[in-house]
C-alpha cells in the first residue's frame, strides 16, 4: 500500500486491506537457520542476514508489514535453553534488523509478542510473570521505534488480556490474535466473545492467526467480523486442514504420524488456493489479512496480487504463455515432441 508508514495502521485499514506477512520460525527452520523443537528465533543473533533477507523478500512479495523476529524470544524462552542472558541482544537485533527493512522500504515495523506458556488462569503469581514477560518486550518494541504490536497465538483470553494492557500502557497500537485450536478459548470463551472482550478493552485489532487453515479458520472468522465494530485480523496457516483435522497440529500422515511441525508439506496449500482466501477474507469485510507459519513469499505475491497490488515481486510472477509446452500455440509448435510425448497429446 503507498504511504503506509505516513498513514499509520489504523488509516491504513480505514482505507483498505493491509498485508501482513509472518511464519518467520516455519521458514527460517525450513532452510536450515533455526531448531524445530524449541523454535526459538536465535538466528537474529547468528544469521542476521538470513533474517533480513527474508523480511525483503516477504515485503517484495507484498507486505505491508515487517514483523520483528521476537516470536518465542521471551524470557521464559530464553531460560528454558539456558540463555536468558541474550535476551536483550536478541529482542534488540531482531527489532533492529525489521526496522531497517521496514524503513528502506517504507512499510510499517510491528513489535511482537507470543504466547508465553507460562500463564494459568487461577495462578496470580503467574499472571505478575506472565505481564513483566510481555512489559520488557515492549518496551523494548517501543524504544527501537515499533509502529505497532502484534500479539499473538493466544489459547487464554487472560494471557492476551495482559498483552493488551501492556501494549496501551506503551501507548502503541495493538493487534491481538488468537489462535483457534479449540473450539473456545482455553479459560471458556467463544472467539468472538473473546475478541468482543478485547475490543472492549482497547484493542485496536482482533482476530485469528495460525493453527488452522483457511477452511477450518473461516467460520470463527464469519463469527467474530459480525461481533465485533474494530478491524478484524486473519493469518490462517497454509496448510489443507479439515472437520476431522482441524489445525495443524493435528494433521496426520498416510502412516498416521503425526505431520506438525517437519513434515508438513504434504498439506500446503498452493499460493492461488492462499490468494483465494485472501479475496474471500476481503469480501467478509476483513481488512487485516495475512499468512502464519508455513507462508511462502510466493503466496504472500498471489494474495497481495489478488488483492489488486503489484508487488515488486510481480516482476516475475508466472507467464506460462511462453512455456515450450503449456505456452500458446506458436511456442508449442517448435517443440512439437518431448518426454511427455507429442504436445498436442497433452492438452
Ligand atoms: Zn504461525
Amino acid at each position: 500500500m503507498e504511504n503506509i508508514k505516513e498513514l499509520g495502521l489504523l488509516n491504513a485499514l480505514d482505507k483498505g486491506p493491509v498485508i501482513c506477512a509472518e511464519g518467520y520460525l516455519f521458514e527460517m527452520e525450513r532452510r536450515g537457520y533455526l531448531k524445530a523443537g524449541p523454535f526459538v528465533p536465535e538466528v537474529v543473533l547468528d544469521f542476521p542476514l538470513a533474517v533480513k533477507q527474508l523480511h525483503e523478500e516477504f515485503v517484495r512479495a507484498g507486505s505491508d508489514v515487517v514483523v520483528a523476529f521476537t516470536y518465542y524470544g521471551h524470557r521464559a524462552k530464553l531460560k528454558a535453553i539456558g540463555k536468558e542472558d541474550l535476551l536483550e541482544k536478541l529482542n534488540r537485533n531482531a527489532l533492529e534488523i525489521a526496522r531497517n527493512v521496514a524503513r528502506e522500504t517504507g512499510t510499517l515495523l510491528a513489535g511482537n509478542l507470543s504466547n508465553t506458556w507460562e500463564y494459568e488462569p487461577d495462578s496470580k503469581k503467574s499472571h505478575k510473570t506472565v505481564r513483566s514477560i510481555f512489559d520488557e518486550q515492549v518496551a523494548w518494541a517501543a524504544d527501537e521505534q515499533a509502529d505497532f504490536i502484534i500479539a499473538e497465538t493466544f489459547g487464554h483470553l487472560g494471557e492476551a488480556l495482559l498483552s493488551l494492557e501492556s501494549i496501551k500502557s506503551a501507548g502503541l497500537p495493538a493487534v491481538i490474535t488468537f489462535s483457534p485450536a479449540t473450539e473456545n478459548s482455553c479459560d471458556g470463551y467463544s472467539w468472538e466473545d473473546a475478541c468482543k472482550v478485547l475490543q472492549d478493552k482497547g484493542a485496536d485489532v482482533v482476530g485469528l492467526n495460525c493453527g488452522n487453515g483457511p477452511d477450518t479458520m473461516t467460520p470463527y472468522l464469519e463469527k467474530i467480523r459480525s461481533t465485533v465494530s474494530v478491524h478484524v485480523a486473519a493469518l490462517p496457516v497454509p496448510y489443507r486442514t479439515t472437520n476431522e483435522q482441524p489445525c495443524f497440529q493435528k494433521l496426520k500422515l498416510p502412516n498416521t504420524e503425526q505431520a506438525f511441525p517437519v513434515s508438513l508439506d504434504p498439506f500446503l496449500l498452493n499460493r492461488y488456493e492462499m490468494a483465494e482466501f485472501a479475496v474471500k477474507a476481503r469480501d467478509m469485510g476483513i481488512r487485516y489479512i495475512g499468512i502464519c507459519c508455513g507462508a511462502g513469499p510466493h503466496h504472500v505475491r498471489s494474495m497481495a496480487e489478488a488483492l489488486g497490488r503489484t508487488p515488486a515481486a510481480g516482476k516475475y510472477s508466472p507467464d506460462m504463455s511462453l512455456h515450450p509446452i503449456f505456452g500458446d500455440k506458436d511456442v508449442k509448435e517448435n517443440h512439437v515432441a518431448c518426454l511427455l510425448g507429442p504436445v498436442q497429446d497433452i492438452k
